[in-house]
C-alpha cells in the first residue's frame, strides 16, 4: 500500500483527500465528531507540508440527489473549529464553485467539497459512468490521498475510480486502521478474544467464519445471541431470532468445539415484555439463559454474564469487539455493553491490544462515557472493519498498492 511518503514533495500541490465525515447528526448538530477528529492527523500533516488540502466526503444517504439536510456545512464548521482556520464549503463536488474555490486556494489552505453522494454517479454500478465522473473530480487535484477508512470496502467514484487518474496513496488514518486490524488478524498476541454483538447474526457470518480459525475465544451477546441459544435447544421467547441461520450457527458451535475455540455465551439474560419503544413498559427482569419465559424478549445479557464476559476479556492479550451486548440506547439495557467496554479498558490498562470495531460500537462507547484513550484502537469503519476481519480484499485498499 502506497503512503504519503510515496507522493514526494507536496508543497503547493493540490491534494484531493477522500475522508470519512459521515457523522451522526441531530438536525445540524454533530452528536459524535470522532470521525472528523480521526481525519485531523492527515490534514495537519498535509498543511505542514504546504499542500492545498481539498477534502471530499459523503454524509448520509441522499441517493444521488441534493438533500439540503445532508449538506456537509456542519462538518466544514466543526473542522474549522478543530483546525482553528476557516474551511470554506464548495456548493458542489466538481462544478463551477468547486473549481473557483480550488483556484483561489493558497498553500496550506483547506476546503471541503459538497457531499459526493449528491451526485448519482458516485455510487453508480456502471464503471464507465463512475470513471467519467471521477475524472472530473481528479481534474481538481494533482494527487489523491485515500483517508476515508469507512468507505474502503466499496468501489465508488471518490475513493476508488479517482485513484486511477492521479498518483494515489493511503492517508495516515487508513494506514493506522490497516496496521491495527492486521495486528489482530496476523500473528496476534494470544489469547485472542473476539466479542460479537449487535442485532443480526447474518451480518457477522463472514467474521465468525474467518475468525473461528484464528481466535482462542469467541464471546457472543446482543440480539444475535438468541440464534445461538435457540440452536442449542433453548427457549428464547419473543427475542430476535434468525431461524434461517440456525443450521449455520449449529455448524459454528460444532467447529468451535472441534478446533478448541472457547465459545462464551451468556448464562443469564435481561428480559422485558417487549422492545422498549412506544407504549411498551420497561420492567427489566433477569432470567436464566436456559429458561427464558416464552412471552418475554431478551434485551441485554444479565449481570452474571456481564461479569463473566468482562473477566474473559481481561484475560486476553488481543481483543476485537464489534456490536453492543444489548439495547444500550435504553439505560436499563446498557449494563452488558458497559461491562464489555470496561473489560476492554481494563485489558488495555493491563497491556493488551484492544480494538473497538465499527461506527456504531464506537459511538456506543463514547455515548456511554468511555474515553477514546481507554482502547488501543477505535475503528472509524463499521462495514470496512468487518470486511477486513472477514479476510476480504477491500477494493479501496487494493487500488493503493
Ligand atoms: P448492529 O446494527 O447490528 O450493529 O446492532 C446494533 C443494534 O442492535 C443496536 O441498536 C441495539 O439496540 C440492537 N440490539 C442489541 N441487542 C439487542 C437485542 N437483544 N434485541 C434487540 N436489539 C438489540
Amino acid at each position: 500500500m502506497k503512503t504519503l511518503k510515496d507522493l514526494g514533495d507536496l508543497k503547493g500541490k493540490r491534494v484531493l483527500v477522500r475522508a470519512d465525515f459521515n457523522v451522526p447528526l441531530d438536525g445540524t448538530t454533530i452528536t459524535d465528531d470522532g470521525r472528523i477528529r480521526a481525519a485531523l492527523p492527515t490534514i495537519k500533516e498535509l498543511r505542514t507540508q504546504g499542500a492545498k488540502v481539498i477534502l471530499m466526503a459523503h454524509l448520509g444517504r441522499p441517493k444521488g440527489k441534493v438533500v439540503p439536510g445532508l449538506s456537509l456545512a456542519p462538518v466544514a464548521a466543526r473542522l474549522g473549529e478543530l483546525l482553528g482556520i476557516n474551511v470554506p464549503l464548495a456548493a458542489d463536488t466538481y462544478g463551477d464553485d468547486a473549481r473557483a474555490k480550488v483556484a483561489a486556494m493558497g498553500d496550506s489552505d483547506v476546503i471541503l467539497l459538497q457531499n459526493v453522494r449528491f451526485n448519482p454517479e458516485e455510487t453508480s454500478k456502471d464503471d464507465q459512468v463512475r470513471s467519467a465522473y471521477a475524472r472530473k473530480i481528479a481534474a481538481l487535484g494533482d494527487v489523491f490521498v485515500s483517508d476515508g477508512f469507512g468507505v474502503v470496502h466499496r468501489a465508488q467514484g471518490s475513493n476508488y475510480d479517482v485513484a486511477a487518474d492521479l498518483p494515489a496513496a493511503a492517508g495516515l488514518l487508513v494506514q493506522k486502521e490497516v496496521t491495527a486490524l492486521s495486528r489482530a488478524t496476523v500473528n496476534p498476541q494470544r489469547p485472542l478474544t473476539v466479542v460479537l454483538g449487535g442485532s443480526k447474526v447474518s451480518d457477522k457470518l463472514g467474521v465468525i467464519e474467518n475468525l473461528l480459525g484464528k481466535a482462542n475465544r469467541l464471546i457472543i451477546g446482543g440480539g444475535m445471541v438468541f440464534t445461538f441459544l435457540k440452536a442449542q435447544g433453548y427457549e428464547v421467547g419473543t427475542s430476535l431470532l434468525e431461524e434461517d441461520q440456525l443450521d449455520k450457527v449449529r455448524g459454528y458451535i460444532e467447529t468451535a468445539r472441534r478446533q478448541g475455540v472457547e465459545l462464551v455465551l451468556p448464562t443469564d439474560i435481561v428480559v422485558n415484555a417487549g422492545f422498549p419503544a412506544g407504549d411498551t413498559p420497561i420492567n427489566p427482569e433477569v432470567v436464566s439463559a436456559e429458561a427464558m419465559p416464552s412471552d418475554k424478549m431478551g434485551l441485554d445479557i444479565g449481570p452474571k454474564s456481564a461479569q463473566l464476559f468482562h473477566d474473559k476479556i481481561v484475560d486476553s492479550k488481543t481483543v476485537v469487539w464489534n456490536g453492543p451486548m444489548g439495547v444500550f440506547e435504553v439505560p436499563q439495557f446498557a449494563a452488558g455493553t458497559k461491562a464489555v467496554a470496561q473489560g476492554l479498558v481494563d485489558a488495555t490498562a493491563a497491556g493488551a491490544f484492544t480494538i473497538v470495531g465499527g461506527g456504531d460500537s464506537a459511538s456506543a462507547v463514547r455515548n456511554l462515557g468511555f474515553p477514546d484513550s481507554g482502547f488501543s484502537h477505535i475503528s472509524t469503519g463499521g462495514g470496512a472493519s468487518l470486511e477486513f476481519l472477514e479476510g476480504k480484499e477491500l477494493p479501496g485498499l487494493k487500488v493503493l498498492d
